[in-house]
Order: structure tokens, then sequence, then C-alpha cells
């Protein structure tokens, strides 16, 4: 039988229930013991004042009689009938055991006139015992097995002096107290005393009985004995088990109902939701989660689970970005304290997203897996190993010696760069890796993630794939951070755009092709300047990431738009110019959208290709190959060395605006611009003039031979939803001459 949680809790409450009539039980049994001893001296106590109380009122009822017979005896109209008067009192009150006046002779010997006879001893009544009682004495005697309480004093009759003893028997005071406390008395006697002792009460052995002593203060003449009623363990529990059982059983479902309410139901519905949390669906059979040992065991399971997933990596087990910034920032601690180093290592795979488009996400995350396997096992440790990003693995390691660091992490990038076999699918990874050294390069996390990226982009640059931060690398602007943030959101959240801008031919106003221009709104909704944000994401190593989008963007417009022959321009960044996969990324958008290659202009800038110009010009002339013709944008502003134009499959040159602008009335700039065109031409390219705003540098420029132009004269960079508008209303010569 399977226990649930609901059967769990009834056996606790039963169990508990159980546990506590039992403890009730032994309870009784104490308060039985304990109540027995108490009530044996308060019982003595209470019968020591009940039979104060008694005596008090026997002294002052016989101290009434012997006053009123004293006066009596006082009073001369009674004198002669004394005697029989007391005779006749003495019967009148049963109380009164006897009434003795007491006369003597000369001698001092008794006269005895009692009213009962032999109440005293002769010797007893000598006249001497009496000659101190000025007052009326109360005393307690025993005469002929009998217990008296006496009041005994002078009385003058006929100048004689006499004394009165009226006496009651002791025993109707027991017999009254008896009657008053229910108790039944039992004579017994004591015959070892020199005279007889009455005792009442039960057998003298038994140790429980309560003595009370009798008698008138100072003259104890007795002792009473009584034996309480010990208050056995079931008469207790007779009087209380209903009560007892009833507060049990009402206490257990309450309790029950307080433990369902507040501890066991939220722990079901708990183990419910983390059920689902982790599987992401209902525990088929809802008794299932109910099941107490499994249930409580999957509860802990599914929380280890969850602490888990919330500091690993899925894919790859590694770290997560959460766990390594807390390593990072215990690691600068210890810097502070102890004066270590620790380098900040920051890994990027090349063409992981083409990998993903090409071969699926989960190919890919295999992949993954064997690139953490193969890093962990180069590292010792202590080093912190943690996927960063998704194409980012950071190293947090102790520097000890630069060589060695310099080592390890060139053993790294040897150990990364190799074959990988996956899924019977060969693939061929590169990385960059850029280093910041704390406390060198920085002396908090922020700043030497800051550095370690700085030294990506450098190392994405250069020749060798490594890079150590210098300070001449050091141009990130921290203000940008945010606004990265931000961007790297907007990337993910699609929230940028393009627009596009006609370059139109002048001799026949036909469309040559669309320049896609990006345009991103940060998130207070002003417009961003775009070169500063491109700028911004090529020295925070967002640069890609950006490309890709506007690339897709691109080729998904292309795809959703008739344009025909017209083509879409697209910018490139100098970091895409340095990506030998670069065509490979092109080349999967293509694919994805189904876009021609001669559908695509790229345009780079003569700045890109002088910064490292044999592997630009490889990356360059791949893109020609495919199909793709290439523009060289702001021509005039760097030193393209004619040499590599030659090299090139360049196209188009793009005339900077900087020298259009003015150059209706600047002979200088009309000089460049036509020795510029006069150029191209000869290399058999197409001059296209950017920044033409006006009527007047048009016509300069037609006559110059030239032979595209963009500008706002023609259009301004036009929304892709205006952009089927444009076609319709197409540039006619008239409007190039008299301005639109
Ligand atoms: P660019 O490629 O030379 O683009 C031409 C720039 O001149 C655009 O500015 C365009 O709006 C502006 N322009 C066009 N006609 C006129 C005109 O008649 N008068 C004036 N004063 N300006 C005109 P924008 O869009 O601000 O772009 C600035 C630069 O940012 C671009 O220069 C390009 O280098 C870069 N950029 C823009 N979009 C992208 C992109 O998608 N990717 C990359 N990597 N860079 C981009
Ligand atoms: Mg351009
Ligand atoms: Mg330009």
């Amino acid at each position: 039988m399977k226990l649930t949680i609901s059967s769990f809790s009834a056996l606790l409450i039963g169990g508990l229930s159980l546990l506590m009539f039992v403890l009730w039980m032994a309870s009784l049994l104490v308060l039985a013991d304990r109540q027995n001893e108490d009530s044996g001296s308060a019982l003595q106590h209470n019968l020591q004042a009940q039979i104060q109380q008694l005596q008090q009122n026997q002294q002052l009822w016989l101290q009434s009689q012997y006053y009123l017979l004293n006066t009596l005896a006082k009073s001369p109209d009674n004198n002669q009938n004394f005697q029989s008067f007391l005779w006749g009192y003495y019967q009148r009150n049963p109380s009164i055991w006897a009434v003795n006046l007491v006369q003597f002779n000369e001698r001092g010997l008794p006269l005895s006139k009692s009213s009962k006879p032999g109440c005293r001893q002769p010797d007893q009544m000598l006249r001497a015992n009496f000659d101190d009682f000025l007052v009326p004495r109360i005393s307690s005697c025993r005469i002929d097995n009998k217990a008296l309480l006496e009041i005994a004093g002078p009385v003058v009759t006929d100048g004689d002096a006499v004394v009165l003893l009226v006496s009651m028997d002791y025993f109707d005071f027991l017999n009254e107290f008896s009657s008053l406390t229910g108790r039944k008395l039992q004579r017994a006697v004591d015959s070892e005393q020199d005279f007889q002792f009455f005792e009442y009460g039960a057998a003298a052995s038994d140790e429980n009985l309560i003595r009370v002593k009798i008698g008138v203060p100072g003259e104890v003449f007795g002792e009473l004995y009584l034996q309480p009623q010990p208050l056995s363990f079931w008469a207790l529990f007779e009087r209380q088990a209903l009560v007892v059982l009833l507060v049990l059983i009402l206490g257990a479902v309450l309790v029950m109902l307080l433990l369902q309410r507040f501890l066991l139901g939220p722990m079901q519905a708990l183990a419910g939701k983390m059920h689902v949390a982790v599987h992401g669906q209902p525990q088929d059979g809802v008794s299932k989660a109910g099941v107490v040992r499994p249930g409580l065991g999957k509860l802990v399971d599914y929380f280890n689970l969850m602490q888990k997933t919330a500091r690993l990596d899925p894919v790859t087990g590694l770290n997560n970005r959460v766990i390594f910034e807390d390593r990072l920032a215990q690691a600068i601690r210890e810097g502070k304290r102890s004066g270590r180093k620790y380098a900040l290592v920051f890994i990027d795979l090349q063409g992981i997203d083409e990998f993903v488009q090409q071969r699926g996400q989960y190919v890919v995350d295999a992949l993954l897996r064997q690139v953490a396997e193969s890093l962990r096992e180069s590292l010792r440790e202590s080093d912190h190993l943690a996927r960063f990003e998704r194409n980012l693995f950071a190293l947090l390691l102790e520097v000890q010696q630069r060589d060695q660091l310099h080592n390890l992490v060139e053993k790294l990038y040897l150990s990364l760069i190799r074959r990988y076999r996956v899924y019977e699918r060969e693939f061929e990874l590169d990385a960059f890796i850029g280093v910041a050294i704390y406390p060198d390069h920085a002396v908090d996390a922020n700043g030497l993630y800051q550095k370690a990226s700085t030294a990506l982009v450098a190392a994405e640059h250069s020749e060798w794939p490594i890079e150590y931060f210098h300070e001449s690398e050091d141009q990130t602007d921290t203000s940008g951070f945010t606004i990265i943030q931000s961007l790297r959101r907007a990337i993910e959240r699609d929230e940028l755009k393009l627009v596009y801008q006609p370059v139109v031919d002048l001799q026949s106003f036909q469309t040559v092709y669309l320049e896609a221009l990006l345009r991103w709104k940060d998130p207070e909704g002003h417009d961003v300047s775009i070169e500063q944000t491109i700028h911004l994401a090529e020295q925070n190593h967002l640069i890609k990431s950006l490309t890709n989008w506007i690339i897709e963007s691109a080729c998904r417009f292309v795809s959703q738009s008739e344009l025909g022959d017209v083509a879409v321009g697209i910018n490139l960044s100098m970091i895409d110019l340095h990506d030998r996969r670069l065509p490979e990324r092109i080349e999967t958008f293509l694919q994805q959208y189904q876009v021609k290659p001669s559908q695509i202009v790229i345009e780079i800038t003569e700045g890109q290709i002088m910064q490292e110009p044999q592997k630009v010009i490889e990356v360059l002339a791949h893109l020609g190959v495919m199909g793709l013709s290439l523009s060289i944008d702001d021509f005039g502003t760097g030193q393209a060395s004619l040499t590599y134009l030659k090299e090139l499959p360049v196209e188009k040159l793009k005339i900077d605006q900087s020298f259009v602008r003015d150059i209706a009335t600047n002979p200088d700039d009309q000089l460049i611009v036509r020795a510029t065109i006069e150029l191209a031409h000869t290399l058999d390219l197409k001059v296209v003039a950017e920044g033409v705003e006006t009527l007047a540098v048009c016509e300069v420029l037609a006559e110059m031979n030239c032979d595209h132009v963009q500008g706002y004269y023609i259009s301004r960079p036009l929304e892709a939803e205006q952009v089927s508008g444009w076609f319709e209303t197409l540039v006619k010569p008239d409007l190039v001459r008299k301005g639109r």
C-alpha cells in the first residue's frame, strides 16, 4: 500500500493522539498519587479546624449553661429547690451529661449533690482543688471510660462556697463531628494507657491515617484517627475520560485540517508545480504527487535540479554567467587581500551561428559539449570555466607567471581549433581569445569584462587570434555600457529597423540599388546616431550579431518586395570583413530567403580594406566569387591603394559626400570629383556620388559623366513600406533637372 500525504497525515495525527492519550493516563497516575498526598494534609488541616470550631462552640455552650445555673443558684426564690431544679434541668438537656453542685464540709470534703451520682471521684472533689477557681475553668477529663468536657466554677448560695460542675459528653461532640464530616468513627480502646483511652478511627497500623488531637487547649486526652478515602486512578479516569477523549478527537481533527491547509496541501501543490517546472506538464495521476516518500524525494530532486539549472549551462554543464560573475567577484576580493593576480580569458568561438543554421541546434549543442570538454581537459581544478554567452566562454585563472599564462592560453587555443566529429559530421572551429589581468588592467569586475572584450576585438583584427589587453586599445566608452545592453536586447527582440535610400542612374533615371541604412531608437525613444551605435557594437563584441540581423533583414526585405533587378546595398563593418566566415554567413541568409547574390551590393570603406588588406581581400574575393557586387563607400576619405582596387572585385566607387556637397561652387571639389570619375572609368568602375542635395549638384555631376547619384535631392531614406511607392513615381529626367 502506498503511503499518501493524506494517509500519512492521518497516521501522524493518530499517532500523536495516541501519544497524548498515553501521556494523559500517565498524568492521571501521578495526579492520583499527588492528590492523595495533598488531600491527606489538607484534610488534616480541615478536620483540625472543624474540631476546634466545634470545641469552641461546646465551650461557649457550657459557659452559657454555667452562667445560667449560677444566676439561678443566686436567686433566693430558687434556692430551696435548686437541687430539684438541677435535676430537672439535667433531664431536659440531653447534651448535659452531669450537673454537680459540690458543697464542702468544714474539712473541705465534698458533700456531693450531683445530678448524676458517681460523676467524679470523691478525692477529686476536694475543696482545695477548686480554691483557685476564681473564674470558671473549662477542662476535659475522663471518668468511667467517659470523655467529658467540663466547666467548673464557684457558685455562692447562702453564703456557702460551692462549686458548680457542668459536664457534657465529649462523644456527643464527636458524634456531632461525625455527622458533620460524613465520616464514620469507630471506637477503640487503648488499654495500655494508665487510664482507659478512647480512640476514634481506623486501624492504628495504617500509615495514611490522619491524626487529630481532641481535648481543650493544653489538655489533650485523645486522638482522632481518620482514614482518608484514597483517590483511585480509575475514579479519575472515569471522571475525565469523556472530556479528554472529546478534546483529543477535536484537537486531532483541527490539527489535521491545519496541517492539510498550511503544510501538506502546499507541499502537494509545490510537488505538482515543481513537476511541471521540470517536465513541462502536470504529473499523470495527481495521487502520485501525494505519495509521501517518493513525493518528498521528488520534491528534493526537483529542487536540486532547479538549483543546478539556475547555476549551470544546460548545454555544456559548465557554470553559467551568474556563477562565473560570483567567482570573479570572489577572486577579486581574494586578490585584494592576498595580492594574487587573476586572468579573465574570453574565448569567442567562430561560426557557431552558421553551424546552427546549417546543421540545427541539436548538433551544435553536441559540438559545444565537446568544446567544453576540450577546454576542461586543459584546465586545472582551481580554474573556473563558464559558458558566458552563446558562443563566448569565460575562464578565470590565477596568474603566477605571465609566461605560464601565455603557454596555458595558447595550449587552450590549440586544443580548441581541431576537427570535431559530431553525429558523423566534421566541424572545424576557429576562435579568438582576449585576456585581461586583475589588477594590472582593471581592479573591478566590470572593468575586467571591458578590457577582456577589448582584447577580444583586438584579437579579431590581428594576425594572431590571442590578444592581451593593451592600454592603447582601451577606447571602450563606458557611457555606452547601458546603450550596449539595450542594443543587445533590441537585436534579440527585433526592435531595430532598416530604411532604404535609392541610388539612381543619371542617364536612365532608373533605380540602381537601394542602400539599407540602420535605424534604432534607444529605450527613451530617441534616434541614436548610427555611426556611434556601429562603433559601440564593434567595441563591445556585438557587431556580428548586429550584422547578422542587418543581412537577414535585408534578405527578407528583398524576398518580400518586388524589386526586379534592383539590388539592396548593405554596409558592412570593418570587423565583418575580418571574419573569414562572412561569405558563409551571407550565403546562409541568401539561401534561407531565396535571394540571388546579384541582388545584394556590399558597401565597404577604403579604411576597412587598409586595416589588413590581405585578409580583407581574401574575404571580399570570396564574396565576388559568390556573385555579390562590391561598392567602395566614402571614397576619397581614406588612402585606398589603387593596387588593391585592381585586385578587388569592385564594381562601384561612391564618392564621399564631403566632396559632393559643395561641388557646384567649390572648384577644388570639382577637380577632385572629376579626377575620381575619370580614374574610376579607367578602372572600369561605375561612380556613385552620395550626398546630392540640390539640382545644381546633380547637373554638375551629369556634366562630369557621373554614373549614379544618391542623396536627399533624389530621395531621403525610405521606410520599407514606402519603397513600392517610390517605384511607382520613378525619377523622371525633368524631375532630375528641375528638382522634385
Ligand atoms: P554611408 O554608408 O555613407 O551612408 C550614407 C549616409 O549619408 C547615411 O547616413 C544617409 O542617411 C546619409 N545621406 C544620404 N543622402 C544624404 C544627403 O543628401 N545629405 C546628407 N547630409 N546625408 C545624406 P546614416 O544613415 O546616418 O549612416 C551613416 C553611416 O552609418 C553610413 O554611411 C554607414 O557608414 C553607417 N551605417 C548606416 N547603416 C549601416 C548598416 O546597416 N551597417 C553598417 N555597418 N553601417 C551602417
Ligand atoms: Mg554606405
Ligand atoms: Mg558613404
